[in-house]
């Protein structure tokens, strides 16, 4: 056997189950000490492993994985009580247990807070779908669109319209289609068009022009002038960077609980 491996160690009685088992950290038939293992073991085991030997929680030490395993009990699908806890833990005083039942108290409310900003700026948009387009082939063709956002004046024919840095103050790139115009006055009357509701995830920034007034929007507006559309040219170069369609006609959708 080669020098540098550790004979086979006896089984040692484990002092929170009482059970016999194999121990890791353990040499010449005895456990290692808590203070040469976490002063001195683990951080040459984290160098070793290019690992940092504190995080947020404070030192890595022997009893972390132990922690690490209590929180994801408690945190599970089906978590265990504070009781079963307290017997798996092997703590006499609850208190050590609950120590746990605080911190999924904070990975609750770090959930709450995530579920308010779903519902502060989250909103659903109609949205129309042409199925003879999808049907024909026409639309994986790119022959012709077949998803029309209802922008309240006309209707955006870009299939990406949520990736488009310029869908709350639309200036009109040739995605544009006026409801007006003849091919938009067809979309609504013609048959094999269905509607659905879309999500739109929107930044804080445009949340903040959406509950504004115009002049909110016209400010966004102002910062995107120089920003290509998806069609290639900007809003100054269309010349309609102040002439934009105001979308505001948005729903607003209830949270199911943060994602
Ligand atoms: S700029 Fe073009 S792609 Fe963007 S919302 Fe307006 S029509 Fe759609």
């Amino acid at each position: 056997m080669p020098k540098d491996v550790r004979p086979a160690q006896p089984d040692i009685t484990d002092r929170k189950t009482g059970q016999r088992c194999q121990h890791l950290f353990c040499y010449r038939a005895q456990l290692i000490g808590a203070a040469y293992l976490n002063d001195k073991l683990i951080p040459i085991l984290c160098a070793k492993a290019g690992i940092p030997e504190s995080d947020s929680r404070g030192a890595l030490t022997s009893h972390r994985a132990r922690a690490t395993i209590a929180t994801q009990l408690l945190n599970a699908k089906d978590p265990l009580s504070l009781a079963d806890l307290q017997q798996w833990l092997g703590h006499k005083p609850p208190s050590s247990a609950r120590y746990y039942a605080k911190i999924l108290q904070r990975t609750l409310s770090a959930a709450y807070k995530k579920a308010d900003y779903f519902a502060r700026n989250v909103r659903t948009i109609q949205v129309l779908i042409d199925r003879k387009s999808i049907l024909t082939g026409a639309a994986a063709r790119g022959e012709q669109p077949w998803k029309y956002y209802d922008l309240g004046e006309g209707y955006c024919s870009y299939d990406y319209f949520a990736k488009c840095p310029h869908r709350l103050a639309c200036p009109r790139c040739p995605f544009y289609v006026p409801k007006q115009s003849s091919r938009g006055q067809l979309l609504a009357v013609r048959d094999g068009i269905d509607q659905m509701l879309e999500q739109l995830d929107l930044t804080d920034d445009e949340r903040d022009a959406l509950e504004g007034d115009r002049e909110a929007l016209m400010a966004l507006a102002e910062r995107l002038a120089d920003t290509p559309t998806p069609a290639g040219p900007t809003p100054k170069q269309l010349g309609t960077e102040s002439a934009f369609i105001a979308l505001t006609d948005l729903g607003r959708k209830p949270p199911h609980g943060p994602r």
